[in-house]
C-alpha cells in the first residue's frame, strides 16, 4: 500500500505536492518522492523517510511547473535494508517518451511480465511494480506508435490503446499517475481494487487545476477542490498541458473489486470512498457489533477503542449497549505497526505506540473493540497490558471478520500461517490470545456496516476468493521470502 498524488493545472504545483504527500504519510513512509514539469524539463526530489523529512527544509521551488506527482511508500518489495530502499524509490523515470510514473498496488505477475521485458531489451535498475508498469506503457506506446500522432486526439487514442493492451498483460492492484512532457495520465486496473480519487480547482467558473489522489483528505485538507470522485475500474483519464483539455474512458472494465479494508484500516478517517466517509463507516461497524454481540452486555463494565481505527466503533459500541466509554488507551505518535516490515520491529513498534491508563482498567471487565485481528501481534500484547494493569476480563470485539487469506494486492500479510484465523477456531485463538473472549463481526454484518454491495469489493482476505487470477503468485511470495530473510512471511 502506497500514497499516490498527482496535479496538473496553471499555477505552479510544487508546494500542493510536499503538503499532499505528507497528508498520505499513513499510507507509507519508507521513502517519498515528487517530480514535476515545466514545459521544458523534468525536476524531481526524492529520499527515504516521510514527506517531512524528506522535504524538510527543501526549497520547494526547486520543483518547478504546473504539473507533477508524488509518492509515499510503503515497501512491499525489494527488501528493507536502506539501500535497497533507495533503489525503490519512487516515481520512477524513462525518456523514451519522458515520464515519471508512480502506482500503488501489486502485481501478481510482476516477475513473469519483468523476464518478458527484460527479453525485449527493457532495463530494471528497481524491483518496483511501477517500473514494470512504466516498461509495459512504454512497450505498448512504441507498438501503438505513439511518436506518429498527429494531432491530439490521435495521441489520445494510441495511448488508451496502450492501456487496454496492458491491463490484458498484467494480474493484480494498480493505480497509477504518469507525468508526460505531453501532459498527466492517470489509470487504475480493470477491478478498481486500489483507491484513486480525482477534484478539480475552479476561478470565476474555468477549471484551473484538476488533481489526483490516493484519498480524498488530501482534497479536504486543501479546502478548496470540488467534484470529488472515485475513479471507476479501468478508467484512464489524460489532461493535456496548458489547455488542461481532459480525454477520459474506461478502457477495460470489469466488475469492481474495491478494497474493504480501506474501510476498516487503511485509509484516514476523513477520506470519503463511494460516497461514504471512513470514519462514519467505522463507526457504525460498532454499531453491528454492539447488535451482534448485545447478549454480552452484562459481561462488560467498560468499551475501550484501539486508536486511531477503534475509537469511533467503540464509542458506538457503548452507547448502544449503554456501556461507559473510556479512554484507556491513548496513542503517542503517528507509527502504524503494519508499516514496519518484521515482526521483531512490529513488536517494538507496539510497545512505543501505547500509554494505558491504569485507572480506568483496574478491577473493570473490558470490552476492546479493535479494526481486526491480521497476526494477533496487537491484540495479545494490548491484552497482556491490560491484565498486568489490573483488568478482571479482557474481551476482544473486531470489526473485520477473520482474517483467513493473504493479501496479494499491495499489503503484507504474505504467508498464510502468520494469520491467527488460519487453522485456528475462536476458542484457539482466544487461548492464543490468551483473554477472556474473542468475537468478530460476522460477514453479514460486515457488508451492512459498509453499506456497499459485496459484488463491489475485494473481500479475498476474509473469503479466499480474489478478484484476479493468482496462479503465479507462488513465484511472488518466494522472491519475497528471499528479499526479507523470510522474516515477515
Ligand atoms: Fe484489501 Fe483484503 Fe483484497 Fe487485500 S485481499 S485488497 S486487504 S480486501
Amino acid at each position: 500500500m502506497c500514497g499516490i498524488l498527482g496535479f496538473i493545472g496553471k499555477k505552479p504545483v510544487a508546494e500542493r505536492l510536499i503538503t499532499g504527500s505528507d497528508r498520505l504519510q499513513n499510507r507509507g513512509e519508507h521513502s517519498t518522492g515528487a517530480a514535476t514539469y515545466d514545459g521544458n524539463f523534468f525536476y524531481s526530489h526524492l529520499g527515504l523517510g516521510p514527506a517531512a523529512l524528506v522535504f524538510n527544509d527543501y526549497p520547494y521551488e526547486n520543483l518547478k511547473g504546473s504539473a507533477g506527482i508524488a509518492h509515499t511508500r510503503y515497501a512491499t518489495t525489494g527488501g528493507d535494508s536502506p539501500e535497497k530502499l533507495q533503489r525503490n524509490i519512487q516515481p520512477v523515470y524513462a525518456d523514451r517518451p519522458g515520464m515519471f510514473t508512480c502506482a500503488n498496488g501489486d502485481l501478481i505477475n510482476m516477475l513473469s511480465q519483468t523476464e518478458r521485458l527484460k527479453e525485449m531489451g527493457f532495463s530494471f535498475q528497481t524491483e518496483l511494480d511501477s517500473k514494470v508498469l512504466q516498461n509495459l506503457m512504454i512497450h505498448y506506446m512504441h507498438e501503438n506508435k505513439l511518436h506518429c500522432a498527429k494531432e491530439p486526439g490521435d495521441y489520445v487514442e494510441r495511448i488508451f490503446k496502450s492501456l487496454e493492451d496492458l491491463h490484458k498483460d498484467l494480474q493484480g492492484a494498480y493505480s497509477v499517475v504518469t507525468l508526460m512532457e505531453t501532459g498527466l495520465l492517470v489509470f487504475k486496473d480493470p477491478h478498481g481494487i486500489r483507491p484513486l480519487s480525482m477534484a478539480k480547482r475552479t476561478e470565476n467558473g474555468e477549471i484551473t487545476e484538476y488533481a489526483f489522489s490516493s484519498e480524498s483528505a488530501v482534497f479536504n485538507y486543501f479546502g478548496d477542490y470540488s467534484d470529488i470522485e472515485e475513479l471507476k475500474p479501468g478508467e484512464a483519464l489524460f489532461i493535456e498541458h496548458n489547455t488542461l483539455k481532459m480525454h477520459r474512458r474506461q478502457i477495460t472494465p470489469m466488475q469492481e473489486a474495491f478494497c474493504f479494508f480501506e474501510f476498516v484500516y487503511f485509509s484516514r478517517p476523513d477520506t470519503k470512498f463511494k460516497d461514504r466517509v471512513v470514519e462514519n463507516v467505522r463507526k457504525n461497524m460498532g454499531g453491528v457489533l454492539a447488535e451482534e454481540f448485545a447478549s454480552m452486555r452484562n459481561r462488560i463494565d467498560v468499551v475501550v477503542g484501539i486508536p486511531a481505527t477503534g475509537l469511533s466503533a467503540a464509542h458506538n459500541f457503548g452507547q448502544i449497549l449503554n456501556i461507559p466509554y473510556e479512554n484507556a488507551i491513548i496513542k503517542v505518535g503517528n507509527k502504524r505497526s503494519f508499516q514496519e516490515t518484521s515482526d521483531e520491529k512490529r513488536r517494538k513498534a507496539i510497545d512505543n505506540k501505547f500509554i494505558f491508563i491504569k485507572d480506568f482498567i483496574e478491577g473493570k471487565r473490558i470490552a476492546v473493540i479493535d479494526d481486526s485481528n491480521v497476526r494477533g501481534t496487537t491484540a495479545k500484547k494490548i491484552a497482556r497490558r491490560l491484565y498486568d494493569l489490573g483488568a478482571k476480563e479482557v474481551h476482544y470485539f473486531f470489526f473485520s471478520p477473520p482474517i483467513i487469506g493473504s493479501c496479494y494486492y499491495g499489503i503484507d500479510t504474505p504467508d498464510e500461517s502468520k494469520l491467527i484465523a488460519v487453522g485456528n477456531s475462536n476458542e484457539e485463538i482466544r487461548k492464543l490470545m490468551q483473554v477472556d473472549s474473542v468475537n468478530y463481526i460476522s460477514h453479514q454484518g460486515l457488508i451492512r456496516g459498509l453499506g456497499i454491495p459485496k459484488e463491489e469489493l475485494c473481500l479475498a482476505c476474509i473469503t479466499k476468493k480474489y478478484p484476479t487470477p493468482v496462479d503465479e503468485i507462488h513465484k511472488r511470495l518466494e522472491l519475497r521470502k528471499k528479499e526479507r530473510g523470510c522474516g515477515i512471511c
